[in-house]
């Protein structure tokens, strides 16, 4: 409580040195800044204060459109480039705008959080007016973050949408596994025949960390091996891509045989040595993490046991990854 006071206060008195009114998006900015959890905002603020000038509020205003117009739901987030054709590029735009809706989204929630907490600091009675301020600020980041989830949602249903465009409506493009429709339709026909079957949801560990290091085009090609190490491991058996770096497999037999197979199929995609192509620099190892249940003989209980799979799947992350819990 004491740390948000006094960031709180520090925001309030940056607005004072630089003799800009406490708007609610002069706030924000100051609130990013003294915050510092946008490097390049407080640089740039840097940049203007540190030789002894003020920054004017037609700076402000032009600070604000720059570095909080996306993350406040104000300006649509622009893609860095502009459109080419191809199909990966396109797809790489919108893998782009996912990750800058859901991290800006991210933001705006601690932001919402932290004026929330704050406003109790606001009760007496000299305060009101700041007290108003802060309600006005928080409705405001409340409503960016409702439109940057249906972004979100709606980037989610762009990408789905170019699949299809793609050509087959069931396959995945990039891997060529069945992607989510695919595995649907597998599921409700593996439901309909009396054969125990097991669900395991995997999910490649740090795979984020490939885009930002290597670029989304080296991801793709990580997709592509772990897909293909997935499918050559587990024969003949059925292996989809569930959406991002998730695959779905769908496995004959018992709880503990399925546990054995994806584990094994674990060692074998961690038991390799990766490089890249361009520089032959180590990447090192490529890991994933599962959670795998039964499959119920019930249609209606699918959704149930992917969401126990996805739960395991989460405490597998939680216990360190590159492992797979079973129940
Ligand atoms: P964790 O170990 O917790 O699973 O971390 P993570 O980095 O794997 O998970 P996170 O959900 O943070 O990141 C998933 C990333 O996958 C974000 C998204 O941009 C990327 N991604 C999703 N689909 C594709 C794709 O088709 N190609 C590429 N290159 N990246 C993709
Ligand atoms: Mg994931
Ligand atoms: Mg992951």
């Amino acid at each position: 409580m004491k740390a948000t006071k006094d960031l709180c206060e520090r925001t309030l008195a940056f607005l004072e040195q630089q003799r800009l009114p406490a708007t609610p998006r002069n706030y924000a900015l100051g609130f990013f800044h003294c915050w510092g959890t946008l490097p390049a905002l407080s640089q740039a603020i840097a940049a203007i204060i540190d030789g002894g000038v003020r920054v004017t509020q037609q700076e402000a205003d032009s600070l604000y459109a720059g570095f909080l117009g996306g993350v406040m739901g104000e300006s649509p987030v622009a893609p860095e480039e502009p459109a080419a054709p191809g199909t990966d590029v396109l797809r790489h735009q919108a893998l782009r705008l996912v990750d800058l809706a859901a991290s800006a989204q991210a933001v705006t929630g601690e932001f919402s959080r932290e004026l929330a907490f704050r406003l109790e600091d606001f009760s007496e009675d000299d305060l009101a007016p700041l007290r108003e301020l802060l309600i006005a600020t928080l409705a405001r980041s409340q409503r960016s973050e409702r439109e940057l989830a249906a972004t979100t949602a709606q980037l989610e249903q762009m990408r789905s949408k170019l699949e299809i465009a793609q050509g087959d409506a069931e396959r995945d493009a990039l891997t060529g596994l069945p992607n989510r429709r695919g595995i649907e339709a597998h599921l409700t026909r593996a439901c309909a025949d009396s054969e125990p079957r097991v669900i395991a949801m995997c999910d490649i560990d740090r795979f984020k960390s490939y885009n930002d290091r290597y670029g989304h085009a080296v991801g793709d090609r990580v997709l592509r091996t772990v897909a293909a190490s997935l499918k050559s491991s587990l024969d003949d058996e059925f292996v989809g891509r569930w959406g991002g770096e998730e695959f779905l497999l769908v496995l004959r037999g018992d709880l503990a045989t399925a546990q054995r197979m994806v584990e094994e199929a674990r060692r074998a995609l961690g038991d390799r040595h990766f490089r890249l192509r361009e520089t032959d620099e180590p990447m090192g190892r490529i890991t994933f993490s599962a959670g795998i249940t039964m499959l119920p003989a019930d249609e209606a209980a699918i959704a149930a046991a992917m969401e126990r799979a996805d739960a395991l799947l989460y405490q597998a992350k939680e216990q360190g990854r590159d492992r797979v819990i079973a129940g």
